[in-house]
C-alpha cells in the first residue's frame, strides 16, 4: 500500500479521496492555487503544497509543478479526481515515468477513451452496440451532409476531443447543417484545441444511463449497475439516480455483463463509466470516462461499496476486493448537484457563504468543501456540493430528498436548490418519466 498520496484536485472530490486515504492509514498532500489557501481539502489534508496562482493552467493542471509537488512531498502515489488532468494521458505517463503511481487506469486506455472517434470503434470491436453515426472524422460540410442526408435528420455533430457538453450542435434539417457544422468546429478548436468532428443520429427522446465498472488491471472486471443521468441541462447532468426508473433487472445484467466482459477484454484498471443512451429499450454507447465522476456516490449508497478506496487498493496492486456475485444492489439513490449558481439563469454566484446548515439524518450524504465563511472562488466549476440520498425504495428516497432538500440553507450566495425543490415536486420526475430533454424543456416554460 502506498504511504502518502498526493490529490491533484480541489473542492469536494479532494476531500472525498483524503477520507479514503484516511480510512486506510495513507498520509494525504492536498496542492492548491493561492485561490483556495483557506479551502477544506487544504485544512483537513495532513501536508499542503501551494502550486501557483488561481487559473487552472498555472495550477492544477500545470504538471511541471504538481511533479515538483510530489517530488518535495515525498508522495508516491497521485489521485487526479474527476476533471483536471484527470484523463490526460500524459500526465498518467509521465508520473510512472517518475515512478509515482496514478491512481487510474494505463495512459494508453485513456487515450484512447479520451478520442471518442477511437472509444466508438473500439466499443463496437468489444460487442458493445454504438450511436449509429460517420465512420469516423468527417473533414468537409460536403462530406457532412451525404452522411447526415445517408442517416436521416436529424443528426449531432460532436467533437472528436469533446468533454462537459462542448463542441456539440444539432442539425435538424439540411439547411441547419452548414451553420452547425462551421459552429461545431470552431467550439472544438476554441475548447480543446482540435476541431475535428463526427456526426451521430440525434436520438428525441433517450435517457442518458452509464455503467459502473471496475477492473483489475489483469482481466478480472464487473460492472456495479447503473445510473440514469438523463435529467441535464445544456448537456451536463444535474439530478442522478440508481438504480434507473427505467430499467429492470434483466436489462441491467444484459449490459452490464456485456460492458463488464468487454473490460475483461481489455484487461481495465480501476473505475471506469461507459456512458450510453436508451431508447425504445435499445442501448447505444456514446463514451466511456476513464476516472472516478462526480456522481459515483449514488452507486456507493446502493452498493455499500467504496469506490474511491477500491481505486487505491487496485492501484497499489491489489485485487478487486469484490466479485460479480458479491455485487448487490439495495434501495434507490439520488444525488442533486448543488451549484453557486442562480436556479433559473445557472448563471455562476461567487461569493462568500454566510451561513451554512446542511441536512442530516438517515440515508442524508452530503459531499462538499464549503463550510459557514467559505469565500467560493470565481475561477473554478461552480460545484459546491453534491446532496446524496438512501431509501429502502424510490418512493422513499424521494420523501426524503423533498425533507433534506427543506432543511438545506446556504445563505450569501445563491444555489441551484430551489430549483430541486420544484422538481421533486413534479410530476414526471416524481414518476421518474423523463428523458434528457425533458429539463431543457420544463426551464424553457417555466
Ligand atoms: P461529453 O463528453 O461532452 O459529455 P457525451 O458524448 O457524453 O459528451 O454526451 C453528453 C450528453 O449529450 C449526453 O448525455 C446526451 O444528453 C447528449 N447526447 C450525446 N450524444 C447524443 C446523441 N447522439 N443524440 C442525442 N443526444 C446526445
Amino acid at each position: 500500500m502506498f504511504d502518502k498520496v498526493l490529490i491533484a484536485n480541489r473542492g469536494e472530490i479532494a476531500l472525498r479521496i483524503q477520507r479514503a486515504c484516511k480510512e486506510l492509514g495513507i498520509a494525504t498532500v492536498a496542492v492548491h492555487s493561492t485561490a483556495d489557501a483557506d479551502a477544506m481539502h487544504v485544512r483537513l489534508a495532513d501536508e499542503s503544497v501551494c502550486i501557483g496562482p488561481p487559473t487552472s493552467s498555472d495550477s492544477y493542471l500545470n504538471i511541471p509543478r504538481l511533479l515538483a509537488a510530489c517530488e518535495i512531498t515525498g508522495a508516491d502515489a497521485v489521485h487526479p479526481g474527476y476533471g483536471f488532468l484527470s484523463e490526460n494521458a500524459r500526465f498518467a505517463e509521465i508520473l510512472e515515468e517518475h515512478n509515482i503511481t496514478f491512481i487510474g487506469p494505463t495512459s494508453e486506455h485513456i487515450r484512447i477513451m479520451g478520442d471518442k472517434i477511437e472509444a466508438k470503434e473500439t466499443a463496437k470491436r468489444l460487442g458493445i452496440p454504438v450511436v449509429p453515426g460517420s465512420d469516423g472524422a468527417v473533414k468537409t460540410e460536403t462530406e457532412a451532409m451525404k452522411v447526415a442526408k445517408g442517416m436521416g435528420f436529424p443528426v449531432l455533430i460532436k467533437a472528436t476531443a469533446g468533454g462537459g457538453g462542448r463542441g456539440m450542435k444539432v442539425a435538424t434539417s439540411a439547411e441547419d447543417l452548414p451553420m452547425a457544422f462551421s459552429t461545431a468546429r470552431s467550439e472544438a478548436k476554441a475548447a480543446f484545441g482540435n476541431d475535428s468532428v463526427y456526426i451521430e443520429k440525434y436520438l428525441t427522446k433517450p435517457r442518458h444511463i452509464e455503467i459502473q465498472v471496475f477492473g483489475d488491471g489483469q482481466g478480472n472486471a464487473v460492472h456495479l449497475g447503473e445510473r440514469d443521468c438523463s435529467l441535464q441541462r445544456r448537456h451536463q447532468k444535474v439530478f442522478e439516480e440508481a438504480p434507473s426508473p427505467a430499467i429492470n433487472a434483466a436489462a441491467r445484467a444484459r449490459i452490464g455483463e456485456t460492458v463488464a466482459k468487454a473490460m475483461q477484454t481489455i484487461k481495465y484498471r480501476g473505475a471506469g463509466t461507459v456512458e450510453f443512451l436508451y431508447e425504445d429499450g435499445e442501448f447505444y454507447f456514446i463514451e466511456m470516462n476513464t476516472r472516478i465522476q462526480v456522481e459515483h456516490p449514488v452507486t456507493e449508497a446502493i452498493t455499500g461499496i467504496d469506490l474511491v478506496l477500491e481505486q487505491i487498493r487496485v492501484a497499489s496492486g491489489a485485487g478487486l476486493s469484490f466479485r460479480q456475485e458479491d455485487i448487490q444492489f439495495s434501495g434507490h439513490a439520488i444525488e442533486c448537484r448543488i451549484n453557486a449558481e442562480n436556479p433559473r439563469t445557472f448563471r455562476p454566484s461567487p461569493g462568500q457563504i454566510t451561513y451554512w446548515h446542511p441536512p442530516g439524518g438517515l440515508g442524508i450524504r452530503v459531499d462538499s468543501g464549503a463550510y459557514q465563511g467559505y469565500r467560493i472562488p470565481p475561477y473554478y466549476d461552480s460545484l459546491i456540493g453534491k446532496l446524496i440520498v438512501h431509501g429502502k425504495t424510490r418512493n422513499e428516497c424521494m420523501m426524503r430528498l423533498k425533507r433534506a432538500l427543506s432543511e438545506f440553507v446556504i445563505d450569501g450566495i445563491e444555489t441551484t436548490i430551489p430549483l430541486f425543490h420544484e422538481l421533486v415536486r413534479h410530476p414526471d420526475v416524481v414518476n421518474g418519466m423523463y428523458d434528457i430533454h425533458w429539463l431543457e424543456k420544463y426551464l424553457g416554460k417555466s
